[in-house]
């Protein structure tokens, strides 16, 4: 695919980026194999981490710059773009404080005689990456890796090269050697080489389940390690004993947050039969205050969807939801003129049979079933592919509790949307993928859990 910026807002081609070569990727790996072999990559940590602290800096300090750019190229709306660029300076900051503590040597008790576990980087890694969170997805892998002393090659979404770029050069503003971390502009077939490549070690890509299971399968023909953050379709269930105001103005964010375009974004909600009634009525009344309009402008509560393909795909699965009887309770369509607007949209009666029932649906359109009790919210939320996140509202915490632990996703939330942090894990079951990215234990992903035993025989 072209590597081009074109503003969703306008649908006009902004900048078109050339791709890179096969030589330009031998390169890559040469730099990117070479530190691997360097002292920089396997000695001590604390030269590798003041490039962190001084990319959190770099980036608190060049927010709204880098926010307009992510707006502009992929239609999120400016305050929440701002909000990404403070969690990925964040997500540095963290790893620059906590990396020499999770890497340190893990002693274990043994018979056999004083044993321990030491942390050390695997290699050059392969990164695919996608488009909705144009900075927090790089730095998910960047931080911990970074940390760790694995170089990383990156192939960024086709509709985000400025996003790309502009990351890129950031890291290497702060300090990061050649071959750290290197941005290609490259196809599915570049990535598959390198892949392939005896240089590299292991690959982490999110997206799509479809890509994810070509990527995957191409690292475990060789044998090589892989994580997949990969999409969901998560529950937002509100049980009859929640606070219904709070829970219906945090689903309306857990559904139009970057316009819908969330792997863990609210899609499939719940309601218990109690208050199925009132919550949707609150509901549809707050989907009908949302303003759509420019992303930059700071009263739009709706931007338009990052590419015309989305709004498409996105127009295509509603028709085919409501063919196979699903009925449209509010909006609906796409919305004429320019932009990649879709009206925000709540579908009601979707039945097992539906294929609406199975998909993730990546916009605006909240699906809504309604049950009558605990057990039968536990078989809907589980009845699904994915595996990501969720969130249950309720008033009794205890109750929330046992059904978080019986539903089967990699996060759960009570009380909140799905959210994110740079201490807490991320990272779903299923089709929604594997291994986790964030906290301690996305930094262990791509390290050699080495042991080494003295024997006291
Ligand atoms: P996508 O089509 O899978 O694209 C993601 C990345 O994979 C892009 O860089 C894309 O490149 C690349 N790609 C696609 N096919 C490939 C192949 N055969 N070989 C190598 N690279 C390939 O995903 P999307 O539709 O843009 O993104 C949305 C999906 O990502 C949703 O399902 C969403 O839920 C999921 N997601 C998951 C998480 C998570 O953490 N679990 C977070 C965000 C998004 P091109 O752009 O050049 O096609």
């Amino acid at each position: 695919m072209a590597y081009q910026t074109v503003n969703p807002f306008t649908n006009q081609l902004i900048k078109e980026y050339p791709p890179h070569s096969d030589a330009d990727v031998e390169a890559a790996l040469q730099k990117a194999d070479a530190l691997y072999h360097s002292d920089w990559a396997k000695g001590d940590i604390d030269q590798r981490l003041p490039v962190l602290h001084k990319l959190a800096d770099l980036l608190d300090s060049q927010t709204e710059a880098l926010a307009k750019i992510a707006s502009q190229e992929m239609g999120k709306l400016i305050a929440q773009s701002r909000a990404e660029v403070k969690l990925c300076a964040q997500i540095a900051r963290y790893y620059a404080d906590n990396a020499s503590g999770f890497l340190a040597p893990v002693k274990y008790p043994s018979e056999l005689g004083e044993a321990w576990v030491e942390h050390h980087p695997i290699g050059v890694l392969m990164a695919v990456e996608p488009w909705n969170f144009p900075y927090y997805q790089l730095m998910r892998v960047l931080a911990p890796n970074l940390a760790a002393g694995n170089p990383i090659i990156v192939k960024h979404a086709s509709i985000v090269p400025h996003c790309a770029e502009t990351f890129a050069h950031l890291v290497r503003e702060a300090g990061a050697p050649e071959g750290a971390y290197t941005n290609l502009f490259i196809s599915s077939d570049q990535v598959g080489k390198i892949i392939e490549d005896d240089r590299v070690q292991g690959v982490a890509l999110t997206g799509s389940e479809k890509a994810g299971a070509i990527v995957a399968s191409q690292a475990a023909k060789k044998l090589k390690k892989s994580t997949l953050e990969l999409g969901g379709n998560d529950v937002f269930v509100v049980l009859d004993d929640s606070d219904l105001e709070k829970a219906v103005s945090v689903g309306v964010q857990a559904r139009l947050q970057n316009a819908g375009q969330v792997c863990t974004a609210a899609k499939r909600f719940i309601l218990h039969e109690n208050i199925a009634d009132a919550f949707l009525a609150k509901f549809t009344a707050a989907f009908g205050q949302v303003k759509l309009g420019d992303p930059l402008d700071e009263s739009t509560t709706l931007g338009p969807l990052s590419s015309k393909d989305a709004q498409e795909t996105l127009t295509k699965q509603v028709n085919e939801a409501v063919k196979n009887g699903a009925k449209i309770h509010y909006g609906g369509k796409p919305v004429e003129g320019k932009g990649n607007f879709f009206e925000p949209t709540i579908l009601t009666n979707i039945t097992r049979d539906n294929p609406a029932y199975f998909e993730e649906f990546f916009g605006p359109v909240a699906q809504v079933y309604v049950v009558e009790d605990d057990d039968a919210i536990v078989r809907l939320a589980n009845d699904s592919h994915y595996g990501l996140g969720g969130a249950i509202f309720s008033q009794n915490i205890e109750r929330a509790k046992r059904l978080a632990s019986r539903i089967e996703t990699g996060m759960v939330y009570i009380n909140s949307l799905t959210d994110t942090a740079a201490e807490l894990p991320f990272g779903g079951v299923k089709r929604s993928g594997f291994g986790r990215e964030l906290s301690d234990l996305g930094i262990k992903e791509f390290v050699n859990q080495k042991l080494v035993v003295v024997s006291n025989k």
